[in-house]
């Protein structure tokens, strides 16, 4: 049965504490494998020490704690993970599906594509350079999202390369959240819709690098009253854990989920009726619905 094949994560980046809108996507990733008496597993994306806050990645862990969200196992930093990323990067540059691209921000295309400009100059290409990969013309990617609905990207034509190593020498999101879905086995990402665009990107390089392909399950964001994603970067207040239970409350009222019973009051009694009444039929599959109006 899914128990012992189900494998989900929470994924946070450690550039500030819990908010209200990472609950919502913690919340979501451990009911939906909870319900489903799946593991579920905490990795912290600690690749971008140039955004990350000293002491987030501890606040963020007790601060799940104290919501009674309890992973499995221990947790995975991505700043120990050099190593992988590096083998990676060697096998598909053996494979001839990287380049060498230096352009300027002012020069690559939406998407960030450099639309293969430096493909045929590699013998030119100046440092710093970032490491593209190149995705064949035509590449299609289908796939069906268990909140969003079946969706599809003319990968090739829309992105045609994307880059797996920056400029800057740090490990992209793209390249590190693939090798390490597929380390950990997981077989469900449940994260935000923010993120839905990238999901073919990750589909296509997990193809080239053959690693199975987990389940979507792509739930709105909260954002602020201006439509903006609620993030630390607009000033998302960090949750209290003295006020764990209603922020749970708020979370499932959210995902438009069964509140439990008022007279269920610790965090771990809420999330044991959650996961009992977690339907993904419920949650409204809108981008944004603003802060202010819950
Ligand atoms: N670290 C990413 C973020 O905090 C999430 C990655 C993922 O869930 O794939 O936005």
């Amino acid at each position: 049965g899914s128990s012992t094949t189900y494998r989900g994560r929470f994924a946070p980046s450690p550039t500030g504490p819990l908010h209200q809108g990472s609950l919502i996507a913690a919340l979501a990733s451990y009911l939906h494998a909870r319900s489903q008496q799946g593991q579920w597993l905490v990795r912290m994306e600690d690749l971008d020490p140039p955004r990350e806050e000293p002491g987030a990645a501890d606040a963020i862990l007790q601060s799940l704690r104290d919501h009674g969200l309890e992973w499995d196992g221990d947790v995975l930093f991505q700043s120990k993970r050099s190593d992988a990323y590096d083998k990676a990067l060697s096998s598909l540059a053996a494979a001839g599906s990287l380049f060498r691209c230096d352009c300027t921000r002012a020069l690559l295309g939406p998407g960030g594509s450099c639309h293969g400009r430096c493909a045929p100059r590699q013998a030119e290409v100046s440092e710093p350079w970032a490491l593209r990969l190149a995705v064949s013309p035509g590449t299609e990617i289908r796939f069906q999202d268990q909140v969003q609905g079946s969706q599809q990207e003319c990968l090739g034509r829309e992105l045609p390369d994307f880059t797996l190593l920056r400029k800057d020498g740090l490990y992209a999101y793209q390249l590190a959240v693939v090798v390490d879905d597929g380390f950990q086995g997981i077989s469900h990402v449940v994260r935000g819709c923010d993120l839905l665009d990238s999901t073919a990107r990750q589909i296509y390089l997990q193809r080239q690098l053959g690693l199975p392909q987990p389940a979507y399950c792509h739930i709105p964001v909260i954002t602020n009253a201006g439509g903006q994603k609620f993030s630390k970067q607009n000033h998302a207040p960090a949750l209290l854990s003295s006020a764990a239970p209603d922020n749970l409350r708020r979370a499932l009222d959210f995902l438009q989920q069964p509140q439990p019973p008022a007279t269920l009051r610790r965090c771990q009694h809420m999330l044991e009726f959650a996961s009992r009444h977690w339907s993904t039929a419920s949650i409204p599959p809108v981008l944004a619905i603003a802060a202010g109006q819950r």
